[in-house]
């Protein structure tokens, strides 16, 4: 069965279905997005990693650098969530080789869903012997765990509320009678409940939030840090929800289990559940200053040094989708939560 028709099966035996219920549904069920080809030129969206080499490089000497100001823990856990086709990490750890001491310490742990998406990881990282998992819940907690995940926390599924004539009311997924899916909205809610002050549609991610609460209260019992990047602001403005299908926008509920549904990540709300939680956090940043910190030019240079000229050409394109202003520079932030006491990270500290 497809995503699809389980979505309208939930939809006849229990009606309206949450948007969350919905994406969820959409990107990890078995048949869903996340087990095609989801990634790259030849799927629905590209990501950091997927454009320029430089990107998880540079993730990959920051974490070098926090592990050797946080002592050189060994052995250590090094994860990442939603490793996506393993670009990320096997570029972070060609750069650790600077360091032996860092991989030779190294645990690697790949949280992810997908199978098919596990399968192109555990080639890529063979050489790692990485330990797959479900969920962060079942991550070692023996060691400090230094984490990197990019455009993970914005494919965790969100709730929405739209405010009406008579109040607040949770904005569902039905069907119509030919059998698509359509907004509606749920009952009333009590009359104290605000989920958003400003707009008449309000986007809440519980997922993500109870994620990074999760993550900081590790961080702060085991030590570590992780690296969070994701597009988003602060606090969101109104609607963000989007899907893409075949790097194409499309309507969000067309397509259900074919295109990709995301939206943007609220950074504040996170960053206080991490504070709850006892840790510190640093940023978000814009990516483009982050990776600019952590001197992505000087690698860049180093790297075209090398090539031909449409080569270098190449690479600094790509560098600047990355970092420029109106491209990924400002939309993407990085923030990152560290156990209390740890100095802040490579990239965070102003210059
Ligand atoms: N980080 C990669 C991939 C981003 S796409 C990159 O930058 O290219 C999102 C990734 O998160 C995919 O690997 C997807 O399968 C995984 N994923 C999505 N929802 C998940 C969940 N709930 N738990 C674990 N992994 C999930």
């Amino acid at each position: 069965m497809t995503p699809a028709d389980l979505l309208r099966q939930m939809i006849h035996a229990h009606g309206p279905i949450s948007m969350a219920e919905f994406m969820a549904m959409a990107l990890n069920h078995p048949g869903g997005v996340y087990a095609g080809p989801a990634i790259g030129a030849g799927g629905h969206f590209t990501t950091a990693p997927e454009i320029s080499q430089i990107f998880g490089e540079l993730l990959g000497l920051a974490l070098v650098q926090a592990w050797l100001d946080q002592g050189s823990p060994t052995p250590f856990i090094l994860a990442e969530a939603g490793p996506g086709r393993g670009t990320l990490m096997a570029d972070l750890l060609r750069a650790a080789r600077v360091v032996p001491a860092f991989l030779a310490a190294s645990r690697l742990h790949l949280i992810e869903t997908s199978r098919p998406l596990r399968q192109v990881q555990a080639e890529r990282l063979e050489a790692f012997s990485p330990v797959f998992h479900d969920e962060l819940r079942t991550l070692p907690e023996d060691a400090p765990l230094l984490l990197v995940a990019n455009e993970f926390l914005d494919a965790l599924p969100i709730r929405q509320f739209v405010r009406t004539g008579q109040g607040w009311r949770e904005r569902l997924v039905a069907l119509d009678q030919a059998g698509h899916f359509v907004f509606t909205v749920g009952p009333l809610m009590p009359a104290g409940a605000k989920p958003g002050a400003a707009q008449d549609l309000v986007e809440t991610a519980p997922a993500r939030e109870a994620w990074v609460g999760e993550l900081a209260a590790r961080l702060q019992r085991q030590g570590g840090l992780a690296l969070l990047l994701d597009y988003g602001e602060d606090e969101l403005a109104g609607e963000t929800l989007q899907a893409v299908l075949h790097h194409d926008k499309v309507a969000p509920l067309e397509h259900a289990g074919e295109a990709d549904i995301s939206s943007h990540v609220a950074f504040a709300p996170l960053a206080e559940r991490a504070r709850l939680a006892g840790a510190r956090v640093h940023g978000p940043l814009p990516q483009g200053l982050f990776l600019e910190r952590l001197g992505g030019r000087v690698r860049l240079a180093r790297l075209c040094a090398g090539l031909d000229a449409s080569a270098a050409e190449a690479q600094e394109v790509a560098y600047r989708r990355l970092t420029a202003e109106d491209q990924m520079g400002l939309l993407f932030k990085a923030m990152a939560v560290v156990a209390e006491g740890s100095p802040p990270p490579a990239g965070f500290a102003a210059a």
